[in-house]
């Protein structure tokens, strides 16, 4: 059921069955001639079934509202070009656009480039081809078509006498973005800064130092003290206190890359990963799921990336292999 945040603002909760994070946050901005939403769902029914009929509870049908997106994951746009439908523009990022208005060609050839990554860190090739079918980031992403528009960093967007201010924060995704209800003291955060759950923070083609990224655009969200955070997932908090956590976190989790990757000179992400200690019930890293080894490698390697800058280790290949050492 939507639920109302301020007059013409509100929280549309999206189960995702079956998946981690279990709800998304999208949110709805009442304006008198459009409306715009923000975020989606997956491209799968549970999505669009609980979507679709809170957009009807507001009395909106597809194509009755822009679509607003804070970031190019599947979880937040992958319904985006249903229900901005032939009329309605899909607002996000100039640098995450080219992931979503793309043609399957280019996005083939981008998971392409990803996995290449993988393979150099020891990932098994046939676990990474299992994962081409099963990862929900491929399977559930938007089809091709829709009417993109880019925001830039400062950018206003006006919708439903609210101004939104876009705040780049690069780290998440290469373009995550944030949106500051100017005014309001409403903070809409995307992935950047979840209260209950860490932000997945993994390597990109398009990023050398993800982490490093991710690190600063935290300084730079600590600056803006909402009344309100509008989270992605789940609970919402106090932004200031959870952006100390996740740095902490993140300083913890860096330390433990360099000594395991002090422990285990030679040795590249994918056997690294394994020596680091992961929140998931699994006896052993071999028993690990394929789709959370391919989450549990990819911050391996950001992290190992961020190390990399700081000059702490250094990395070789060798026989098509990255090899990690201590320096
Ligand atoms: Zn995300
Ligand atoms: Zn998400």
């Amino acid at each position: 059921m939507p639920q109302q945040i301020i007059p013409n603002l509100y929280r549309l909760p999206i189960p995702l069955p079956g998946n981690p994070l279990k709800e998304l946050n999208a949110y709805l901005i009442r304006g008198k001639d459009r409306c715009l939403l923000v975020d989606t769902g997956f491209r799968q029914d549970p999505c669009r079934q609980a979507l679709f009929s809170q957009l009807k509870e507001l009395g909106l049908a597809p194509g009755d509202v822009d679509v607003l997106l804070t970031h190019l994951h599947s979880d937040h746009a992958g319904l985006a070009p249903e229900a901005a439908g032939e009329k309605g523009t899909i607002f996000v990022s100039a640098i995450d656009r080219p992931s979503l208005d793309c043609t399957k060609e280019q996005r083939a050839a981008w998971w392409e480039q990803m996995t290449r990554r993988f393979q150099l860190e020891g990932f098994p090739a046939e676990l990474l081809s299992d994962m081409e079918h099963t990862n929900p980031a491929r399977s559930m992403a938007p089809p091709e078509g829709g009417r993109y528009e880019s925001l830039v960093d400062g950018q206003v967007l006006e919708a439903g006498g609210f101004r939104l201010r876009a705040l780049l924060m690069p780290g998440h995704t290469p373009g995550q973005m944030c949106f500051w209800v100017e005014g309001e003291g409403l903070l809409l955060t995307g992935d950047h800064v979840l209260f209950d759950i860490t932000p997945n923070i993994t390597a990109w083609p398009e990023m050398p130092d993800s982490l490093g990224s991710y690190l600063e655009s935290l300084d730079r969200i600590r600056n803006y003290v909402p009344v309100q955070s509008l989270p992605g997932h789940r609970e919402s908090g106090d932004l200031v206190r959870r952006v100390d956590e996740l740095k902490e976190h993140h300083r913890l989790r860096l330390e433990e890359a360099y000594q395991v990757v002090k422990a285990h000179p030679g040795a590249g992400a994918y056997e690294l990963a394994g020596y680091m200690t992961w929140k998931i019930r699994a006896s052993s890293w071999e028993e690990f799921p394929v789709a959370q080894k391919w989450f549990a490698v990819g911050e391996c390697m950001s992290h190992l990336d961020h190390l990399m800058a700081q000059g702490r280790i250094a990395c070789k290949t060798e026989d098509g292999l990255s090899r990690y050492q201590a320096l």
